[in-house]
């Protein structure tokens, strides 16, 4: 389905985040992260429900319980890091400490590997909870909200053999299970995301979510930092 960028959603989630101004602190910056999601999510639903969109979609075979699709690396932005960590501090100690754990020990694992190395490692997301559902629903990264898959078999076949399905998506005898319209709303929110953090001089850069959380969790003072457009160290960078 032909799925065009949304330029009013970006420019609607880069105003919110120009309203922050720069060196937002950390609540702030929490607070319009959630104003893009609420946006981006809002754009979807309104989307997904409308009658053209009903007619011509396969239905979504997403739902809880399914996590094939959360056992890859995923790219996220700095703010969306932060936002993360923020929320992991916030919980109480008995959920955000293992949480936390689970971020660093996954961290040591698979720091520095490529996209199809991570892959084939078959290991979960550190936020993937044992019965399948996100464990930070409400501050996923952008990308993660736009994977919207209508077939779970093959994400599941995806998972076992993620090598051979890309090479048989590459040759053209498979073909991608993901819906493009809700990945072009949310890379537009994405974009919007991108387009402040350019204003803002914030680092324009792609990060490996888990080890991007891991270090603001070692290093809290990261925090600050990147949201004064302090340059995340090259080893959080999300490896092709
Ligand atoms: S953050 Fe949540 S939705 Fe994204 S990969 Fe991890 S468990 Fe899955």
């Amino acid at each position: 389905m032909f799925a065009p960028t949304d330029d009013f959603l970006s420019r609607a989630c880069a105003g919110i985040l120009l309203d922050l101004g720069p060196r937002p602190d950390v609540a702030a910056a929490c607070a319009a992260l959630d104003a893009i999601f609420a946006l981006a999510e809002q754009s979807w639903q309104g989307r997904r429900t409308s009658l053209d969109y009903i007619r011509s979609a396969p239905p979504v075979a997403c739902k809880a319980g399914c996590g094939w699709c959360c056992h890859q690396q995923v790219g996220i932005t700095p703010v969306e890091a932060v936002g993360i960590a923020a929320h992991l501090d916030a919980l109480p100690a008995d959920q955000g400490g293992p949480l936390k754990d689970a971020v660093r020990a996954l961290d040591r694992k698979t720091r520095g590997l490529t996209t199809a190395a991570r892959a084939q490692s078959g290991l979960a997301c550190a936020f993937l909870g044992p019965e399948g559902s996100c464990r930070i629903y409400p501050v996923r990264p952008l990308r993660c909200r736009g994977l919207h898959s209508v077939d779970a078999d093959f994400c599941a076949a995806s998972y076992r053999d993620p090598a051979g399905m890309r090479s048989l998506l590459e040759q053209g005898k498979l073909r991608p299970v993901f819906l493009s319209v809700p990945e072009a709303i949310f890379d537009s929110a994405l974009s919007g995301v991108l387009m402040a953090s350019k204003r803002l001089k914030w680092a324009m850069v792609s990060l490996e979510l888990t080890a991007a959380v891991a270090a603001l969790l070692d290093q809290p003072r990261l925090t600050g930092k990147w949201l004064a457009g302090a340059r995340p160290d090259r080893s959080l960078a999300l490896v092709a």
